[in-house]
């Protein structure tokens, strides 16, 4: 059971998850159509349905696994799909995670911080290609002032306003906080707050950080429970699929999740789903110890969108464009774009790859992503509303549950896309956007759809920024 007052580092237990699994390791055909059924009326699983699901691995069931999946997705996301890019602003890192470039003792990666002026710049590009929401993210180690670093930061970011563009939404992916610090990050107004705990296994987790304060498991695991009482309820947790066992982790997040919905009221904002990749200097980068395929990872896509409704999953550039274009039906809600790893990678274009923290699958601009998303049958958003309008933590799932976030999202999508046609879009992507935003009017039913219109008329009409 769940507790309300422990925090995450006992509340989620391992012999509980590995029980679960053995429980359900072979479940039979008519129990995973049980499961699936249930899974339709989008309302969620409990962890053993979630154990059926991940031991089902028969073609046909997957098949039906996978059709679910869209029609959850399809019933609470619609055709819409969040854009953003990272904003690395430091490589310098204290910690030895063996997977990761960064790494303290890796020798074969130029170390950089950017300066505030560095940070603006990176920002200005960002914004003059059409971003309006970035992550920002740090190695775990700000060596000249502390955490301050990362608080300026911030303030550079918002502070950048280019013609009709600025960033107005900023989340943060840094290492794990104390409350007092987390109050402070609120206070400079962050959106989510996203940390992985790359895996929930103990005993791998001790195997791959060797060194460092992110080698403390209750430290890392116990960072959403200080963020939350920090008063950020918009929180982002994940796993960095390939350390250990995919089936482990899903149920580990499944804990991790109805913790904090048990201790705050209200579960991650998001779910992220990085894999493996290779990174310079790591050997356990380049040979994964519980490697994910194509496949299971679709699997834990779909798993996850059925499990958590109501939760974002994130896919990043880590993944090529074939494989994310087959990822957003089944359950992906946001989506990196135009992404680089390098601190001062978006003003230096590449020259200084030697400083990036993993390869990437997805190396295309901004504008071909939206013109491949778009022509998929999906609405490129670039939506802040919720956050800006305090819709955020339990307020957001209460819209949510019943399906009412769905009347604001879809019209702000359409308004921050057609924002996006209009500002910066080339004519090649403006003509595919176009056609896209007319065949998805042409399915919405009203009144949405004219409070579409509205919006979009105001936008075209020169006003920018305008949402409900
Ligand atoms: N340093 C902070 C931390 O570790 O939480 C935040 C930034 S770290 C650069 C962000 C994430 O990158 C990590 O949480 C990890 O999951 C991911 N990462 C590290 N090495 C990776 C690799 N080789 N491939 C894919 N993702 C990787
Ligand atoms: Fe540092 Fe984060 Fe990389 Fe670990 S994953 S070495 S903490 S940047």
């Amino acid at each position: 059971m769940v507790s309300h007052t422990r925090d995450a580092s006992s509340a989620i237990d391992e012999k509980r998850i590995v029980c679960t699994l053995e429980t359900h390791s072979r479940p039979e055909p008519a129990h995973v159509r049980d499961v699936l059924q249930k899974a339709r009326q989008a309302h969620g699983l409990e962890p053993a349905e979630v154990a059926v699901l991940a031991a089902a691995d028969d073609p046909d069931l997957m098949a039906e696994l996978f059709d679910a999946a869209r029609q959850v997705k399809e019933t609470i996301y619609g055709r819409r799909l969040v854009l953003f890019a990272p904003l690395y602003i430091s490589n310098m890192c204290a910690n030895e995670c063996l997977y990761c470039a960064f790494r303290a003792r890796n020798r074969e990666v130029k170390r950089r911080a950017l300066t505030q002026e560095e940070i603006a710049r990176e920002v200005g590009i960002l914004v003059d290609q059409g971003h309006k929401r970035l992550l920002v993210v740090a190695g775990e180690s700000y060596p000249r002032q502390g955490f301050q670093y990362v608080l300026d930061s911030i303030a550079t970011v918002y502070s950048v306003a280019r013609g009709r563009g600025e960033i107005r939404r900023l989340n943060a992916n840094i290492a794990p906080l104390t409350v007092d610090e987390f109050r402070q990050l609120k206070a400079a107004r962050i959106g989510t707050y996203q940390l992985f705990q790359e895996t929930y296994h103990r005993e791998t987790y001790k195997k791959m950080h060797v060194a460092g304060v992110k080698a403390d498991y209750d430290w890392r695991v116990s960072a959403m429970d200080r963020a939350m009482e920090a008063g950020i309820d918009d929180v982002g947790i994940g796993v960095l699929f390939g350390l250990a066992d995919w089936r482990f982790e899903i149920l580990a997040l499944m804990e991790h999740s109805r913790h904090l919905e048990a201790r705050f009221g209200v579960g991650p904002h998001t779910i992220s789903v990085p894999r493996l990749e290779p990174a310079t200097g790591s050997h356990v980068s380049l040979s994964p110890p519980h490697a994910v395929s194509d496949d299971d990872f679709r699997r834990i896509v779909a798993i996850l969108r059925l499990a958590v409704p109501y939760t974002g999953i994130i896919m990043s550039t880590r993944e090529t464009p074939h494989l994310r274009r087959e990822t957003f039906a089944l359950g992906v809600s946001q989506i990196s774009a135009g992404s680089r790893t390098n601190p001062g990678g978006y003003s230096e274009d590449d020259t200084e790859a030697d400083a990036a923290q993993f390869s990437l699958g997805d190396h295309r601009p901004l504008d071909e992503v939206i013109r491949d998303v778009a022509s998929l049958g999906y609405i490129p958003s670039f939506c802040t509303a919720c956050y800006r309008l305090g819709r955020t933590g339990r307020d957001f799932m209460d819209l949510a549950k019943p399906g009412e976030i769905k009347a604001h999202c879809d019209p702000n999508a359409l308004s921050t896309f057609l924002e996006y046609l209009l500002d910066y879009a080339s004519p090649e992507t403006c003509a595919v956007g176009e056609k896209a935003i007319g065949d998805i009017l042409a399915t919405m039913p009203e009144p949405m759809r004219n409070h579409s219109e509205r919006l979009m008329s105001k936008v075209r009409e020169g006003q920018r920024d305008v949402f409900c």
